[in-house]
């Protein structure tokens, strides 16, 4: 936790008592602790009597949709004309789950004046500084528990209700993988119990958000690691492809590959995995790692993404099978700092 988080909760504090209009933005391709911290942050400042909107770059997973205030979030995508106004109006902005503008691309074709406060709360590493206050602490394990200590220093503590705790919950439960990673700071197992007492219900969290499979979902997954695995043991390495014609035969909605990149690692060898998105016009890479492969670094350094360092993303703009002859080059010459660790 940083040193300042006391004094900056209390400017927050007093910025919210003077603001009427307030909006959140969590990142591109909203995941759980995007939608997690947003809402859990929504509800909070709901219930503290603000006019609060969440918003979305775009569309996010239906596994997400069961939250409370899910149903209110609005799709810059769709809604590009209600979301200037809302920037417009805003007193205070906060950004949940990024620190980098660039997560958030679409807002930069928004030419209006805004004059609100920027409020980040968000847990990577490498901060660009954008906001006018920054909470920002890698040792949480997640944004939406980020959110949650801030609230209790700004003393609102009894301000969180079922709505909050289970909004927030979601995001700790999808960001550690259900407790897989990202959760070596005891203080997480402390802030659980505080949600869980404050209404939170564990078990509804993760029966909505990993029991709600479609059956196309779960037959993607069996293609995923039958037909669209190849490991490497020799380098450490795994990875996934799921081509257009996949998504075609499985009715792909977003959300459906949730998860697929994680699988690699549950073999013995394999300390590194990939997972490749055919898209229309560029190929969507995840990484996870299980040793101390840097995959943050991996996805800044060669596929103009970050992360996390055993969770990253980015892009490659190469066609599916130069992608993959690149990365099977990359994981030969990766091949010692991918197999060394555990
Ligand atoms: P995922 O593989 O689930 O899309 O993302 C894993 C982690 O990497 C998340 O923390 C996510 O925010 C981050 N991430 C994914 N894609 C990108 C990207 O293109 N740029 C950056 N900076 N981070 C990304
Ligand atoms: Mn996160």
């Amino acid at each position: 936790m940083q040193i300042d988080i006391k004094e900056k909760a209390k400017i927050l504090k007093e910025r919210i008592a003077r603001s009427e209009n307030i909006v959140i933005f969590g990142h591109v391709n909203p995941d759980g602790d995007a939608i997690g911290s947003s809402l859990g942050l929504y509800h909070y400042l709901k219930n503290k009597g603000k006019k609060t909107t969440v918003v979305m770059p775009n569309d996010f997973p239906g596994f997400l949709k069961w939250i409370p205030g899910a149903n209110e979030i609005v799709d810059f995508e769709k809604q590009k004309a209600v979301v200037t106004e809302l920037l417009i109006a805003a007193d205070i902005i906060f950004y949940c789950d990024f620190n980098d503008l660039k997560r958030i691309r679409a807002l930069s074709d928004i030419k209006a004046e805004i004059r609100a406060y920027k409020v980040m709360i968000d847990h990577h590493p490498q901060p660009t500084g954008f906001a006018d206050i920054e909470f920002s602490d890698t040792s949480v394990s997640s944004a939406s528990e980020l959110v949650y200590e801030v609230i209790l220093e700004m003393g609102d503590s009894g301000l969180i209700d079922s709505d909050v705790a289970n909004s927030i919950l979601t995001g700790i439960i999808t960001d550690t993988g259900l407790f897989h990673h990202n959760s070596e700071n005891p203080r997480v197992f402390e802030v659980l119990a505080g949600l869980i007492r404050a209404g939170g219900d564990k078990e509804k969290v993760i029966n909505e958000v990993y029991n709600t499979f479609t059956n196309n979902r779960l037959r993607l997954l069996g293609s995923s690691l039958y037909n669209g695995m190849q490991v490497y043991a020799e380098y450490g390495s795994a990875y996934i492809v799921i081509t257009l014609e996949d998504q075609k035969k499985f009715d792909y909605q977003i959300g459906d590959s949730e998860g697929h990149v994680n699988w690699p690692l549950s073999i013995n060898e394999v300390n590194f995995s990939a997972l490749f998105i055919e898209k229309d016009d560029y190929v969507k890479a995840s990484f996870r790692s299980k040793g101390s492969f840097d995959v943050n670094v991996f996805a800044r350094e060669h596929y103009n993404g970050g992360g996390h360092k055993k969770a990253a993303g980015g892009k490659s703009y190469k066609p599916l099978n130069k992608t993959i002859e690149e990365f099977v080059s990359l994981i030969k010459k990766y091949k010692k700092e991918i197999k060394n660790e555990r």
